[in-house]
């Protein structure tokens, strides 16, 4: 560890923010809000002493920007906002290390590192409010949907533009954050994991492989409804025993498929009544996987199965596609550098694909190389003031991401 790196620090300063900014609760630094603009104002206290450009974008993203001898730049990233009544982790464990980071690399290099390095804090991540989550990194990635985004409403009934008014932002102009990526090179960040993958490896911290691509369906079956006294059980045409089949095929399919999963998260029938076999059956189906093939195998198998059984049943079959996102595959070297970092840190690593959704996400559909390191959850749990993870584990997060950053500069100072 670099002598300049103070791991302890990082923690204590997580503590102060969670005192500034949570209550009995949990955290409440949901974007937009007073307490999150609190949160941004002590942040920059944080990081005064430091020589570093610091300016909003166009979308509401915080950059601080430490020159170096060269224009192409690292980034590290991170979010201050979190959900109402949220973890005291989730999003600034990744903003504090990369201010310890910058402190680190500052001190090494006497404030000119080889080449630039930047911390950007995303405005709205988690999007509490608006119910549209990535809001500063889709902005600046460009993938953000302006047309979708300028309707959406809290459930006060203010619109997204107008709440972007108050603190300064001018709808319009959010994608003019795109620019910010010019000379980025790389993207790393630091995230606590959010479920139970490490905790029952046992393992302190893990290197992620990518977010998770998102097939969601409804699928309905079409029977017909009919007296459940009258009618024997060879004449049914029962959409119920149709979609019930689907539940344990669901289970082999995501078996199948290596490490997706997949979830029948809703089910309502017609007409719903004790006395008639049911006409209508409409389930939701959720499937994700890393490798956007697989998905699309898992997809084609629940729909021929979806067929079988409805044609088992006499009854007919339609699906709806409710959502779909492409998977986001990290980049194979800095998987490798963060590997690297964790294993020189506390021995061994694992690799792992992330279920939730991340800005990293966002930055790496930008075309720009990136890689997540996981910090292990205790209890698995996150969105929930119950969120937790041991201290000498966020100490070993900040050293194994510092590494991570010192790795990363090499690698690209390497490339022409
Ligand atoms: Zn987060």
């Amino acid at each position: 560890m670099s002598t300049f790196l103070n791991p302890k620090r990082t923690v204590a300063e997580l503590k102060e923010l969670r005192q500034l900014t949570g209550d009995e609760n949990g955290a409440q630094r949901v974007a937009f809000t007073s307490t999150w603009i609190k949160s941004r104002e002590w942040l920059r206290k944080k990081i005064e002493g430091l020589p570093l450009e610091i300016h909003n974008d166009a979308a509401g993203n915080t950059w601080f920007t430490l020159r170096g001898e060269s224009e192409k730049s690292l980034l590290i990233g991170g979010h201050m906002d979190s959900v109402p009544n949220g973890g005291w982790l989730d999003g600034c464990l990744n903003v504090l290390a990369g201010v310890e980071i910058l402190r680190r690399i500052d001190s090494e290099y006497k404030g000119k590192p080889p080449m630039t390095v930047r911390l950007v804090d995303w405005a709205d991540e988690e999007g509490a409010r608006f119910g549209k989550s990535l809001f500063g990194s889709s902005a600046c990635s460009g993938n953000l949907n302006l047309e979708e985004a300028r309707v959406l409403q809290d459930s006060d009934g203010v619109k997204l533009p107008d709440a972007l008014k108050n603190v300064g932002i001018d709808f319009e102009r959010v994608k003019d954050s795109g620019k910010e990526l010019k000379n980025v090179a790389a993207y790393l960040e630091l995230h606590i994991e959010q479920g139970p993958v490490l905790l029952d490896l046992d393992l302190p911290l893990g290197a992620v492989l990518g977010t998770f691509g998102v097939e969601r369906h409804a699928i309905i079956f079409h029977g017909q409804a009919a007296h459940s006294g009258s009618t024997p059980m060879n004449r049914r045409k029962d959409a119920f025993l149709a979609a019930a089949k689907m539940s344990p095929e669901i289970y082999k399919i995501a078996e199948r498929s290596g490490n997706g999963v997949c979830t029948i998260g809703s089910c309502t029938t017609k007409p719903g009544i004790v006395s008639s076999v049911v006409e209508e059956c409409r389930i939701t189906l959720d499937q994700r996987h890393l490798d956007s093939a697989k998905l699309a195998t898992m997809l084609a198998e629940a729909k021929a199965a979806s067929e079988k059984f409805a044609k088992e049943g006499n009854a007919r079959v339609s699906w709806e596609r409710l959502l779909q996102i492409a998977p986001h595959p990290f980049h194979p070297e800095l998987i490798a550098l963060c590997d690297e970092s964790i294993r020189e840190t506390c021995g061994k690593s694992h690799q792992l694909p992330s279920g939730p959704l991340h800005d990293a996400a966002e930055v790496a559909a930008a075309g720009i190389p990136t890689v997540m390191m996981f910090a292990q959850s205790l209890h698995g749990i996150s969105h929930n003031k119950i969120e937790d993870t041991k201290e000498e584990h966020l100490e070993l997060a900040v050293v194994a991401f510092d590494k991570l950053t010192e790795k990363t500069m090499a690698w690209l100072l390497a490339q022409p």
